[in-house]
């Protein structure tokens, strides 16, 4: 793309300029923020739907470097954003609608009407778990339902838990609680894995993982709190049966969506919608538009390793910059 400047630099109506927007305000967005407020490109960050992004639905978070007794989701996000604001960058309630990255700067539309030409956008949009969608899920969400084994899994040590899919993540998922659970169900609703073989035959090996094929979930039940799952194996078949599972976790591991369709139409994004980057960078093909977080990544997905891709996204935006002055 020849970045020659197509939009002149004079702000008309509700038009701003900036030099760097952020999208997101996940653990990507902000440490993107942190990183480029310190190097004085004055970051205006765009919250997005859910300030905060997806550790605002964790209850505890044990494992984020430099909290040695453990930080609740919601309060290491506000602490995050503290520090961002500290070096001046400005946090605005707000949800991009449109993009036009075709032009340059960039433009990027707040709210249906709010114009913003930017020199650099750091997109850190995330993803969003998928959720199976029954009522009982949503009623036990943190309190026995959770979408990270990762993030949870210990507060289940000792205990039995459920894990829902038969992906690579699910499969990933039921062979990590193992190693701190009693027993993990895995639910499948086909009667095989889809994931890697690799991975089945872990799931093989693993002597305290019960595969349950063909069986989908009715309901989840308890007092308070998830003690129990009903399902229903072999739906819609003639010996169709409900069985009872005693648990005290229910895992939900049916795939992640990557929040990029907006920007879709510019950025090159693997089948499912991953942003795609150049290797170890945050560039995507588009010139000064940058990708961090689960947004580009469908492997890690760890609030860490966002932080660690919002540093770079802001360093290589502040890179882009110094360039081209
Ligand atoms: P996938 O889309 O691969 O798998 C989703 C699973 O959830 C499928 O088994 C699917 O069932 C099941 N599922 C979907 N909807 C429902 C539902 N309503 N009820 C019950 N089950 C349902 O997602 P993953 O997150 O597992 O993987 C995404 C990508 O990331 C893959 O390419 C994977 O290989 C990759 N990945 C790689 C890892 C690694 O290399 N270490 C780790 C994790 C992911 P069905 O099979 O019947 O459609």
């Amino acid at each position: 793309m020849n970045l020659k400047d197509t939009n002149p630099s004079t702000p008309e109506g509700d038009m701003e300029n900036v030099k760097c927007l952020i999208v997101g305000s996940g653990p990507a967005g902000y440490t993107a923020a942190i990183y480029a407020a310190r190097a004085n490109l004055n970051p205006v960050l765009i919250e997005g739907l859910q300030p905060g992004g997806q550790l605002t639905t964790t209850t505890e978070v044990d494992n984020f470097p430099g909290y040695a007794d453990g930080v609740t989701g919601p309060a290491m996000m506000a602490d995050l954003k503290k520090q961002a604001e500290r070096f001046g960058t400005d946090c605005r309630w707000g949800l991009v609608t449109e993009v036009d990255f075709s032009i340059y700067p960039h433009k990027v539309i707040v709210d249906g009407k709010k114009v913003i030409m930017a020199e650099t956008v750091i997109l850190a949009t995330g993803a969003t778990a998928k959720y199976l969608g029954f009522p009982t899920e949503e009623k036990y969400m943190g309190s026995g339902v959770s979408a990270c084994a990762t993030c949870d899994g210990f507060f289940y040590r000792g205990l039995d838990v459920a894990v829902v899919g038969g992906g690579d993540t699910a499969a990933e998922e039921a062979t990590y609680l193992a190693g701190l659970c009693r027993k993990v169900y895995l639910i499948v609703r086909k009667n095989y894995l889809r994931a890697s073989k690799a991975m089945q035959d872990r799931v093989a090996r693993t002597e305290n993982i019960e595969v349950l094929y063909e069986h989908n979930t009715k309901e989840l039940y308890g007092d308070g709190v998830v003690q129990g799952a009903k399902l229903i194996k072999r739906m819609g078949e003639a010996d169709e049966t409900e069985v009872d599972i005693k648990i005290d976790g229910y895992f939900v591991a049916i795939g992640h969506t990557p929040n990029s369709k907006i920007f879709s139409k510019y950025l090159k994004t693997d089948e499912q919608g991953y942003v795609l980057t150049e290797p170890d960078s945050t560039k995507t093909n588009v010139p000064g538009v940058f990708a961090a977080g689960d947004l580009k990544d469908p492997h890690y997905r760890q609030a860490i390793t966002s932080a660690g891709s919002g540093c770079m996204a802001a360093m290589d935006a502040e890179r882009f910059i110094s360039e081209r002055e």
